[in-house]
């Protein structure tokens, strides 16, 4: 489950209120309104005002309600793509990915990400077992280039009749999410009779949280890539678990906790326990130990940059 992966001609761009998170206009409207109805609920969401500490630190917050939040996310989601924004045709006709500028000197440019070193190709577009419903294609284009000393460029749509937005990806916090109509199937619904029930919503948002994390991170931690989960894990030999403390599924987990708790009188019981069940199956993807057999550690967070 994991897996994620990821107009109105009068006004260029939807914003979504408060925060600025931009949607491309290829994403059809039924998806566009479920993605936004998410993003308004984080916005004014009333957390349990007794955070748990482990939270705060991991994000860096110093209190945790609607604003620091959105505030977070926004730092780290920019744009969010249609999943077929990276189709063959797309990248071959339209060339909605090109290169920006050659011959680059990246910062940290002969530090390997540390989980790298055992999988060549870990990009993202299919970084987590399961189908991909999310990804963070922002920092898959920043360590595509870094690789080959250059800056990618990425169209984002902004309608019929509107210049797309030329995206330069100069660093992991470029922002651009990918999502698929796979969030919201069946498979990855918590209460299924309800398709409006907040469980679901929360569920769909811990994914948001998990994915804004890959958009963190410099040298050894840039963009906090998973690790393969080890042999006897539930997900043995996919790249769907993390080796530090502080990475996406840390993030996942503990949000997707802070937001159930505020769930009390919204959420029916049999909604409890599935998010209680998910928030284990995330936190069952956080290693203690590392593939290279060191005790996992907190990751430094800070984005590097050109
Ligand atoms: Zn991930």
């Amino acid at each position: 489950m994991k897996k994620v992966i990821f107009a109105s001609l009068m006004v260029a761009a939807t914003t979504v209120n408060a925060s600025d998170i931009m949607l491309s206009k290829t994403i059809k409207p039924d998806l566009r309104s479920k993605i936004e109805r998410d993003l308004n609920l984080i916005e004014a969401f009333k957390f349990k005002s007794d955070a748990n500490p482990e939270t705060l630190k991991v994000m860096g917050l110093s209190s945790l309600n609607a604003q620091t939040v959105t505030e977070w996310l926004n730092a780290r989601v920019n744009y969010i793509i249609s999943e077929n924004a990276l189709s063959f045709f797309n990248l071959l006709i339209k060339r909605v990915v090109f290169v920006e500028t050659k011959n680059v000197d990246f910062p940290n440019s002969k530090i390997i990400p540390y989980s790298m070193d055992k999988q060549i190709v870990q990009n993202g577009l299919n970084a987590e077992g399961g189908f991909t419903v999310m990804s963070n294609i922002g920092s898959a284009l920043y360590l595509a280039g870094k690789q080959q000393s250059q800056v990618y460029g990425m169209k984002v749509s902004r309608g019929f009749l509107h210049k797309s937005e030329k995206v330069a990806v100069t660093s992991p916090r470029a922002g651009i999410i990918q999502i698929g109509e796979g969030l919201f199937a069946q498979e990855l619904t918590v209460n299924k009779e309800n398709p409006d029930a907040l469980a679901n919503s929360i569920f769909r948002l811990g994914t948001f949280f998990h994915e804004a994390r890959h958009s963190d991170g410099n040298g050894k931690s840039l963009s906090f890539m998973h690790t393969n989960c080890p042999e006897g894990h539930d997900y043995a030999g996919m790249p769907a678990c993390d080796e530090n403390l502080n990475g996406p599924y840390t993030i996942g987990t503990l949000m997707m906790a802070e937001m159930a708790k505020a769930c009390d009188e919204d959420c029916s019981e049999k909604d409890k326990e599935t998010l209680k069940m998910l928030v284990l199956d995330s936190a069952s993807r956080i290693m203690k130990m590392t593939h290279k057999g060191e005790k996992a550690t907190a990751w430094d967070a800070s984005p590097e940059s050109l």
